[in-house]
């Protein structure tokens, strides 16, 4: 690994975000000296397009990598010089590596963070049927893990129907069409009834969005819940859902999961995921 490492957050209103002391905590804990700088593109007054421009001075001043967020993990794209597969289908990337040959690739953790948040906090958990409330930049990440770790069948149910055909659209082309369905709210009972898990991916239970994402008398025990949203980790729903007697997987999981993995790509380093999501509970 390297001696030291330069890396930055770019996306809009990015002030808040918990990344920069969890990517440094782990590097305290492996003696590397680290900079994660956050790098707003509100003040600098640039759009999602923007983020090009900051990707080429990131890398011609020296930067490691970069983690990227809303709105810029699209456009981003067509400014790296590769992608790995998995970002590539998911036309997603949150994390991108400079290699010494001065190459932006672009990766996305955001899925695999899922993937090993869900394995380790719902072992064992049913995905014969699972019901996915959201189908934007979270969903889309969500919905690629769980097929990919072996889900039967997606029910993709989101207010704005256009988002949950379009996602279910591309999952079916990816992972066949007998795996994927869309719901109008209004089948949503019916779905929760037949599924063994549901994953909420909307930003409904987050300050500026309270509220339960759905009908408290759809949670029963024997439905597993796993929640994306991580601020606050303890949501109304994961609440409701914990009354009603189901196991539930809060987001910070999938937070410090997709952290860590960003981490092992920018410095070849194996992050302590565990200890990280005790810094999480810190933070
Ligand atoms: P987004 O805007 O891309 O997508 C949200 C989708 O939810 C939209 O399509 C919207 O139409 C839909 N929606 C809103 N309310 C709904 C409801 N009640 N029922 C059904 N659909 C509804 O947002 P995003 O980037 O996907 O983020 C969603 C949440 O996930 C945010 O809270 C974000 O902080 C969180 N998130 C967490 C992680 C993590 O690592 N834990 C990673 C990414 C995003």
């Amino acid at each position: 690994g390297r001696e030291s490492c330069l890396v930055g957050l770019i996306g809009s209103g990015v002030g808040p975000s918990l990344s920069p002391a969890l990517h440094q905590r782990e590097a305290d804990r492996h003696g590397l000296r680290y900079l994660y700088r956050l790098i707003d593109i509100d003040p600098l007054g640039l759009g999602p397009d923007g983020v090009g421009e900051l990707v080429r001075a990131a890398a011609r001043l020296g930067f490691d990598g970069l983690n990227i967020t809303h709105p810029c993990k699209q456009t981003v794209i067509e400014h790296l010089d590769g992608l790995s597969e998995d970002a590539a289908l998911l036309g997603a990337v949150n994390t991108v590596v400079f290699g010494e040959d001065g190459r932006a690739i672009g990766h996305n953790t955001d899925w695999s963070g899922f993937a090993r948040s869900f394995a380790r906090g719902l072992p064992d958990a049913p995905t014969g049927e699972i019901v996915l409330l959201g189908a934007g930049g979270a969903g889309a990440a969500v919905a690629h893990a769980l097929l990919t770790v072996g889900a039967d069948r997606l029910t993709l149910a989101d207010t704005d129907p256009a988002r949950a055909a379009g996602l279910a659209e591309t999952l079916a082309t990816r992972f066949g069409a007998a795996r994927v369905r869309t719901v109008a709210p209004g089948g949503l009972p019916a779905a929760v009834g037949d599924a063994d898990g549901l994953v909420h991916a909307t930003p409904t239970g987050m300050a500026a969005h309270p509220g339960l994402p759905l009908p408290v008398e759809l949670l029963r025990t024997g439905l597993w819940v796993a929640e994306v949203v991580y601020r606050p980790l303890e949501t109304p729903l994961l609440a409701a859902a914990r009354a009603a007697g189901c196991r539930t997987l809060d987001g910070g999981g999938m937070a410090v999961f997709q952290a860590a993995d960003a981490f092992r790509l920018f410095t070849g380093r194996e992050p302590d995921a565990e200890q990280m999501l005790t810094d999480l509970s810190d933070l």
